[in-house]
């Protein structure tokens, strides 16, 4: 049996990016069930990558019967089969990719991580992401992450600097900054780098729109903070054209199409000598558990988006002082938060 059904998370406050902004977010679960066990998957559509909750039903819908007869044991070839079948909505694949090694873990009664070789305890500790907000709005979110030791800021607008204020108005935290594609002139971003290097941030995700290397590499000369690609790469395959214009990139299991994919850039990635940046859409704790399985794979995390929300349908992974914990059950481990 195939079940897909969609979710809204309600955010606990408007979530502003360079490009946008968002009071809910809507997600599709996967369930297969078979032989008395269900496995689950979720699809977090993003419309920058085109894709969308009706589009992803229908990609999903269109993989029923393979889902519903296929060796579920054989999930590399089964990858090879999605990969084929669907060719955009990389959301609706990680739900697949999820779903099924869910059901292998829960059928062989292990964690997933076993399954991987994975030791759980060796993940970096996990950032905090700030919204783009008017000052006051950012000092108080500031304060509620009083308990993670790092922050992602989100910038890439004119508010830049009075967001990096209001920040160290109330933290000397180490940050993080995301830029969203905002900075459109290569000049403009290497000012907005140099002058963030002075504000005590670690490095700069996605500076410039994608697919503009020649200036990241202009801007990679001149920069003092490493610079992390997230939008100029999606899977293993982006990565080698990357490597030497890019410090590092950001792994999303909605972009690559869901764990294998996302192991595969993990090799890929250290093959190119870059560093590894571990990210999340807006996802439940069903997404950022089956992410946190990378985690001790990758050199920064950035997987918190499941607390941005007031509706969690899920209980995974759990963060104390961003320390993440892997839940102990079998499969992915996430339980039904009812
Ligand atoms: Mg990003």
């Amino acid at each position: 049996m195939i079940r897909i059904e969609t979710h809204r998370l309600k955010l606990k406050y408007t979530w502003r990016i360079a490009r946008g902004f968002a009071d809910t977010k809507d997600v599709v679960i996967l369930e297969i069930f078979r032989d008395g066990i269900s496995g689950y998957g979720e699809a977090a559509p993003n419309t920058r990558y085109g894709e969308s909750v009706e589009l992803t039903c229908q990609r999903l819908e269109s993989c029923r019967s393979i889902l519903s007869s296929h060796d579920l044991f054989e999930f590399e070839t089964l990858k090879a089969i999605i990969d084929q079948k669907i060719s955009d909505q990389s959301c609706a694949k990680a739900a697949i990719d999820m779903a099924v090694l869910d059901w292998v873990g829960k059928k062989l009664s292990i964690p997933v991580f076993r399954l991987w070789g994975i030791d759980p305890s060796t993940a970096p500790q996990t950032s905090f992401s700030i919204g783009i907000d008017g000052p006051e709005m950012i000092r108080k979110k500031v304060r509620e992450a009083s308990d993670f030791p790092l922050l992602k800021i989100k910038v890439g607008t004119v508010q830049d600097e009075e967001i990096i204020a209001a920040v160290r108005d109330v933290t000397d935290k180490t940050l993080r900054v995301d830029a969203n594609e905002g900075w459109t002139d290569r000049e403009e971003a290497l000012r907005k780098i140099e002058w963030l290097a002075t504000c005590g941030v670690e490095y700069v995700e996605q500076p410039m729109p994608a697919g503009r290397l020649d200036d990241i590499a202009w801007l990679r000369e001149r920069s003092p903070l490493p610079l992390v690609a997230d939008e100029d790469v999606k899977v293993a395959a982006d990565i080698p054209a990357l490597a030497g214009i890019y410090d590092g990139i950001n792994i999303k299991l909605m972009k690559s199409g869901g764990l294998l994919e996302g192991l595969r850039m993990v090799h890929t990635a250290r093959a190119c000598g870059l560093k590894i940046m571990l990210g999340c859409m807006l996802e439940s704790s069903l997404g950022i558990t089956a992410a946190a399985h990378l985690a001790p794979l990758v050199d920064w995390a950035d997987l918190d988006s499941h607390l941005l929300t007031t509706n969690d349908p899920y209980v995974g992974m759990t963060v104390k002082q961003g320390f993440m914990t892997l839940p102990a059950g079998t499969g992915l481990g996430v339980v039904s938060a009812k």
